[in-house]
């Protein structure tokens, strides 16, 4: 395949140059101003961007036991929408992977699709924060990080065990910073909005101590810690702090924190009900001055799934989580390039390479010769109106529905197969 006349974004280099790019047996061969080949199906994407296949180390796919809410297949046609070559599913499900036979049932369900499907495995047995699980076994099977998502693990014995265990075996750790005595039950941020709105809050605080305990037990045993989802100022300096010490931290931050606030909150929308919380503006504030400066490596879409009749309740029953794959990289493009908050290049950089090194992937994360061709093609001009009928995956709980967005993901190549295309009435 020679796709030509894209706009190919080097992420590492930070450059963007007109390029055609030669694919042969899902290697990326040659990168050059012009390669002609009559020899090989040609794509002429004169106007677009390529860029690297987009990388999501955060994603729940409900599979197995909510199967309702989503599973492998439509999940995954989520992400090759939302133009991501590369996802690590998150172990709530139930059965949870606190042992090799999910992963191995997750293998088996995930080998006939396009997408690098990577795995995590429970820090705890049924993620109850009790007892270990067995970390070999399911590094043996194929797990790439171990976690309790959606819990903190609050015994610190236990976590430290953990730790240890995780150091001796080269597991990356990702944590849900999230003191659950301090969080209390709260449904959304607690502050003004909680007041105004008689919601009750989750403090800034159960994050922020969640996340200092973590990095201590960090240092203490040499373990990679990954932060997920940060969402306070305090939690941004605590990963600088930890950086600053040399020890082995990384943290993500989600689309969603980056350009809603606690405020868009007012209409009680259960599409905005998230965990952690959205935050206030000054929060916000740090979150991006965080991801300008380095301490925040990855953007990852926490997306959660659920069924509309779910999460059409009332604000306290309806369960935490948004539908984010699809509108991903729209909504960065929209809100943070276009409006010169970041360069498309720093953004593709938390999308792609660095996630691509954290989870230790070879051949991946950036167009260069050698590497899988896993790319993605962006038309900056198309501007779409997020609704229900244009989202692929089984839930419809985006809260960007009516939102209209510009730079859509158009085309998605996999080891040098075109595993989705954006079909458009009206459209070419
Ligand atoms: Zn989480």
């Amino acid at each position: 395949m020679l796709i030509k006349n894209g706009n190919v974004v080097m992420v590492e280099d930070g450059k963007i140059r007109k390029m055609d790019v030669l694919i042969d047996k899902g290697i990326i061969v040659e990168i050059s101003p012009e390669i002609n080949r009559s020899d090989v199906e040609v794509i002429d994407i004169e106007g677009k961007f390529l860029i690297p296949g987009l990388i999501d180390m955060h994603v729940h796919f409900r599979d197995p036991g909510y199967t309702h809410k989503e599973d492998i297949h439509s999940g995954s046609n989520a992400a090759l929408a939302g133009g991501f070559t590369g996802v690590l599913m998150m172990p709530n499900t139930d059965p949870p992977p606190d042992n090799a036979t999910v992963i191995y049932y997750w293998k088996e369900k995930s080998k006939s699709i396009p997408l690098n499907i990577l795995f995590s495995g429970c820090i705890t047995k049924n993620r109850a924060g009790k007892e270990l699980s067995k970390f070999y076994e399911l590094k043996e099977a194929g797990a790439v990080a171990i976690t309790d998502d959606g819990n903190w693990v609050a015994d610190g014995a236990v976590f430290r065990h953990a730790m240890e265990y995780a150091a001796a075996l080269d597991l990356l750790v990702i944590t849900h910073p999230e003191e659950p005595t301090i969080a209390n039950r709260g449904v959304i941020n607690e502050g003004y909005w909680s007041t105004v709105l008689g919601l009750r809050g989750i403090p800034k605080a159960a994050e922020n101590i969640a996340i200092y305990r973590d990095i201590e037990i960090a240092k203490m045993t040499g373990a990679k810690l990954h932060v997920a989802h940060l969402s306070t100022a305090e939690g941004v300096r605590l990963v600088a702090a930890a950086k600053k010490l040399g020890l082995k931290v990384t943290a993500e931050v989600t689309p969603h924190h980056l350009v809603l606030t606690d405020e868009a909150l007012a209409g009680y929308d259960t599409n905005l009900k998230v965990n952690p919380p959205l935050r206030e503006a000054e929060e916000q504030k740090a979150l991006l001055k965080g991801l300008l400066e380095g301490v925040i490596d990855v953007i990852a879409t926490d997306h959660a799934p659920h069924a509309s009749y779910e999460k059409n309740v009332e604000f306290n029953d309806a369960p935490f989580g948004i539908e984010g794959l699809e509108t991903a990289f729209p909504v960065l493009y929209t809100e943070l390039v276009l409006k010169k908050k970041i360069t498309l290049e720093k953004l593709l950089l938390k999308m792609t390479v660095n996630p691509a090194k954290i989870l230790q992937l070879p051949k991946q994360g950036d167009i260069k010769k050698g590497n899988y061709a896993n790319l993605t093609v962006i038309d900056p001009k198309l501007t779409l109106k997020v609704s229900e009928e244009l989202l692929v995956g089984k839930s419809k709980n985006n809260p960007f529905l009516g939102r209209t967005l510009t730079g859509w993901p158009v085309m998605t190549v996999y080891q040098g197969i075109v595993a989705y295309q954006r079909l458009l009435k009206g459209v070419q």
